[in-house]
């Protein structure tokens, strides 16, 4: 029930009223304006990054004093503290003119915009609206002690810092964002595992040998092959630690087949996203008492007279610094450099403005630069690796495009095919750049897409089809025009495919894995163009995930773990091998750094 109510609000504004009449000059007057609201509980949305946020604003005696988020499809963790920080500002402060939040820019305007919109329901906008607040989610650093330093709050660092708590450690993450989860958090989260549980179930045979082939043959024979048999010996028995002690729900029937390896052997958690592994690792962290210092960013690592790694200086977002000592030791896991465009392209080239990139803002190479300056050796730098797939906008790795795993079949303005579909990630998004309009046109259908796990990611195509880069048509005809596709000779191509198709072989490309026909609606056609998506070269480390220098030899005190390093894929990355490498090395790094 409406509490009805009219305030009256003085908006003692200064007019200056100009008039054409003669003997009249300017005058000054003050003009009263009346506003009247109602308290009330009232709606609102605004897109966000991924759709739109929708509020129920209650407002009562001229106040804010409750704002309830109806419903939301951004992404947990990632934009968790736009939800924690912006909400409370706004009822605090009775403004809506708040920062946004670095890193969840996007949902904290949407966030906000709802907000808005409720209150402009209301009538009552522009009474809301002061001076800006600053919102502030910093965790304060201080000069402090702990056994063992994890830089970076993804993946490797998550997983370091519970094994050394494991082992006894006393931990501490530093995250130089608002949030954890770097990467690892917008990832697929699948994984390769030889032998493991859901092979069994499916009866797959596979081997530690074969993934060990795989995955050189992968890297064009350029990895450190002690690095990947490490990996190989331990990422099964790692798998199971992170379903049994991390606590991660994997689905026990269905294995991603990613391109190179030889049988489906990627591990597919829950809801086939990151947020899975990342909300799990966090949850054991927590569990753990492992505190994780937020928007502190590590700049330094500091050593001792014979060179060991004694510590870092860490920076808040104020700029105020603070040495950590590390008693044990540092694990660096701060990931790799595909956000900084400029070291991409320092160390390789070839990646020119045409490449977007898949990488969180934090992939920016500190750990790297910092392990540089004290003397540590780096690897392949230069093995910079694109996907092929990706929002031709933005830059996002489209998991919608998984479709092509399933069967969709890759198209070009001209509408015919121009790669194997399964190819290696460099070999496709090279093809693609060399295509009219420098991109590519995934197309399936009906058939393809019930078989596929796209399901999981309809906000995506929601969010694609909003903005033209996805068509869903009841023809081939149809779809081809929203993209101007030659429409003949993608009818043509097709009915060559289907019957490449029903003879089991791709007389064209030699597919190598889902032949399937394209023949029952609805067609969908998916706009893509490759973007930078992960960093092969890094920090050189040895099978103890130690840091090694120009010299061969290990630095004291210094551990590295995930795609801050290099040396484990060679020139290339299989899908599903960067998770596997993080949760290995990660496991490593930070047992060892506790001893
Ligand atoms: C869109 C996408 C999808 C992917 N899908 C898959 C997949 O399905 N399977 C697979 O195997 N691989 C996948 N990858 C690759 C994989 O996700 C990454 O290689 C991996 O997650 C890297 O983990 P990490 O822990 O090393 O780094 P990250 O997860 O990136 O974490 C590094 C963290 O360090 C922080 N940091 C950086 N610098 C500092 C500093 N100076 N001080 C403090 N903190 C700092 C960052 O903010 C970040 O939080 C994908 C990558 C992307 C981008």
């Amino acid at each position: 029930m409406f509490k009805k109510r009219s305030l009256l609000l003085l908006m003692l504004s200064f007019v200056l009223l100009f008039t054409l009449s003669v003997g009249c000059g300017g005058d000054e007057e003050v003009a009263e304006t009346e506003l009247s609201f109602e308290d009330g509980t009232y709606t609102g949305s605004s897109y966000g990054h991924n759709a739109d946020i929708e509020v129920e604003v209650t407002v009562e005696d001229e106040e804010i004093s409750d704002i309830e988020v109806l419903s939301h499809k951004e992404t947990e963790i990632l934009t968790d503290p736009a939800f924690e920080e912006i909400i409370p500002a706004i009822i605090e402060n009775n403004n809506t003119n708040v920062d946004t939040i670095s890193g969840a820019t996007l949902t904290s305007s949407g966030l906000i915009g709802a907000v808005e919109a409720a209150l402009e329901e209301a009538g009552a906008e522009d009474y809301f609206k002061g001076e800006v607040v600053e919102v502030d989610n910093a965790s304060e650093i201080s000069d402090s002690s702990y056994d063992v330093v994890v830089v970076g709050g993804g993946g490797a660092g998550l997983v370091s810092a519970i094994e050394a708590n494991a082992q006894g450690a006393d931990v501490v993450v530093l995250e130089k964002m608002p949030f954890i989860g770097g990467n690892t958090l917008v990832s697929g989260g699948e994984f390769n595992a030889p032998n493991s549980w859901v092979q069994d179930n499916l009866d797959i045979d596979d081997s530690v040998e074969q993934f060990v082939e795989d995955t050189l043959a992968g890297g064009d024979h350029e990895a450190d092959e002690d690095l990947v048999r490490t990996l190989a010996e331990n990422v099964t028995e790692d798998g199971e630690w992170m379903r049994d002690y991390v606590g991660v729900e994997f689905i026990d029937d269905y294995l991603m087949h990613f391109g190179g390896h030889e049988v489906a052997r990627a591990l597919y958690p829950v809801g086939g996203s990151g947020q899975e592994i990342i909300s799990s690792l966090a949850e054991r962290a927590k569990a753990d008492d492992i505190p994780i210092k937020y928007n502190t960013e590590v700049t330094e690592l500091v050593t001792d007279e014979e060179g060991s790694v004694v510590g870092v200086v860490a920076e808040d977002h104020k700029g105020e610094t603070a040495t950590i000592e590390a008693k044990d030791g540092v694990v660096l896991a701060s990931g790799g450099f595909g956000a900084n465009i400029d070291m991409t392209q320092e160390y390789n080239p070839e990646i020119d403005d045409r490449y977007n990139t898949t990488n969180q803002a934090g992939s920016t190479g500190d750990g790297i630069l910092m392990a540089k300056e004290i003397g540590a050796d780096l690897v392949d730098m230069e093995f910079i690796q694109t996907y092929p797939a990706c929002d031709t906008q933005t830059g996002h790795l489209s998991y919608v495009a998984d479709t092509r795993f399933d069967g969709a079949i890759k198209v070009n303005k001209e509408g015919e095919r121009f790669v194997e579909e399964l190819e290696r990630r460099d070999v496709v998004s090279e093809a693609i750049l060399d295509q009219t309009d420098s991109v590519g046109y995934l197309m399936w259908d009906n058939h393809i897409k019930e078989n596929s796990n796209m399901d999981n990611y309809m906000t995506e195509f929601e969010d694609l089809k909003k903005r033209d880069q996805i068509v869903k048509a009841d023809t081939i005809e149809e779809a081809a025009e929203f993209f101007d596709i030659d429409a003949e000779q993608l009818t043509e191509t097709i009915e060559q495919y289907n019957e490449y198709a029903r003879q089991g072989e791709d007389e064209d490309f030699n597919r190598r894995g889902a032949l399937l026909e394209l023949k029952e609606g609805p067609y969908y056609i998916q706009k893509i163009a490759p973007a930078i998506h992960h960093t092969m070269g890094g920090i050189k480390i040895n099978e103890e995930a130690r840091v090694i220098d120009t010299d061969g030899e290990p630095i004291e005190g210094l551990y590295a773990a995930g795609e801050v390093t290099g040396g484990i894929h060679g020139a290339n990355r299989l899908g599903g091998n960067a998770i596997a490498d993080l949760i290995v090395f990660g496991r490593i790094a930070g047992g060892n750094a506790a001893k």
